[in-house]
């Protein structure tokens, strides 16, 4: 989108009010400890923003960090959760030109250090500083405060605007959909007329079969155990479902794939048990890409995996600048996102939410806290 589609957006906010001193901010007491209290709005430095958050998606890596299994968080009666926000902008730093106040923006979660080997090659999700914000990281609502609050500040670099026929719902996703780009960035990127598994129909999986339609891929097939989540992956245009608790996923590939196997498969599940598949459903010759975070260590006949040279690839997160990508494709219609929200929760009733989504009570895809 060009400067003067950003600047004819939103032509009336640019006297926004001035910003408060406090906020209301969801704070982590301790493992399974969060609360609604009153905080003092984060002041932005030099080159970030501070956003007024319009909503904040929840995910699984929330509840790692809601129970104290994520490494470099910050200590617990400070640490506000919250790392797939959205929202206005409220302030800019004094080296912020990109934006303006009252700018639409989506983010992503990660901002580097900037210097470090692996930064300057856009590798910033494996920053070598990471957790170290005295070096310039930030991975919002991970090592540092994040969205779940009425105001949240963002390093400029990862900031993006949002496009005006988007909604904050779309703008949640934009976020997640940047995971899935990013690891196929990593594995090579060119998946045109190429027949593609994805294993796990959650919002990274379902941002993934939409980006694997748009970059023209053969076969999209999504593999999951949940109807209402493989209907939604046939919606997004996977050409085919399979239910692996009532059809046995293999057979299956095998017969869509003519004994073959699949070009590329694309692990979204984190679900132990799918890596040992990964020998049988790859074509030889193929690729594997795995985004999905385990739980703990999982079976694998790697010696298969190099009997068949097949490649192997891993990614963490949003990296490369990819999220820029997942704008571009949402801006063409090809990545929808608002059909994804299942469930809303206001920031009081945050406590509610993360329960929803650990119970997945009622079915969700991607449970919203809006401040
Ligand atoms: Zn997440
Ligand atoms: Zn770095």
């Amino acid at each position: 989108m060009s400067q003067t589609d950003r600047v004819a957006m939103t032509p009336e906010t640019q006297d926004t009010p001035d910003t408060p001193d406090s906020m209301r901010a969801a704070v982590l007491f301790g493992p399974g400890d969060i609360r609604v209290v009153d905080k003092p709005v984060p002041v932005p430095g030099p080159d970030e923003v501070l956003v007024r958050v319009a909503m904040c998606g929840t995910c699984g890596t929330d509840l790692k960090i809601f129970d104290g299994h994520f490494p470099q968080t910050p200590p617990f009666g400070a640490f506000t959760p919250g790392h797939e926000w959205t929202g206005t902008v409220a302030a800019l730093g004094r080296q912020v030109d990109e934006f303006k106040v009252g700018d639409r923006v989506c983010i992503e979660a990660h901002s580097g250090c900037g210097r470090c080997d692996n930064c300057l090659v856009g590798r910033y999700t494996a920053c070598l500083n990471y957790g170290n914000p005295a070096k310039g990281h930030r991975a919002t609502g991970m090592t540092v405060d994040g969205g779940f609050a009425q105001y949240a500040v963002h390093h400029v670099s990862a900031l993006y605007p949002l496009p005006s026929q988007l909604t904050f719902e779309d703008a949640v996703l934009i976020t997640t959909a940047g995971t899935g780009l990013y690891g196929l960035d990593v594995a090579g990127g060119y998946v045109a007329g190429q027949d593609v598994v994805v294993f796990g129909p959650g919002p990274v999986g379902l941002t993934t079969v939409q980006a694997l339609k748009a970059l023209g891929a053969g076969q999209v097939i999504c593999v999951g155990t949940r109807t209402s989540r493989l209907d939604l992956a046939r919606r997004f245009g996977a050409d085919h479902v399979i239910n692996a608790r009532e059809t046995d996923p293999v057979e299956s590939i095998l017969s869509l794939t003519g004994g073959e196997g699949a070009d590329l498969v694309v692990e979204c599940s984190g679900s132990v048990g799918i890596p040992a598949l990964f020998p049988q459903v790859t074509k030889r010759g193929g690729k594997i890409l795995v985004v999905a975070f385990y739980p703990g260590p999982v079976t694998l006949d790697l010696g298969a995996i190099v009997r068949k040279d097949i490649s192997l690839f891993t990614s963490r997160g949003e990296g490369g600048n990819n999220v820029k990508r997942a704008v571009a494709l949402a801006a063409q219609g090809k990545l929808r996102g608002a059909e994804m929200v299942t469930h809303r929760f206001a920031l009081d009733d945050i406590a509610e939410a993360f329960r929803v989504v650990r119970e997945r009570d009622g079915d969700p895809v991607k449970v919203v806290v809006v401040p």
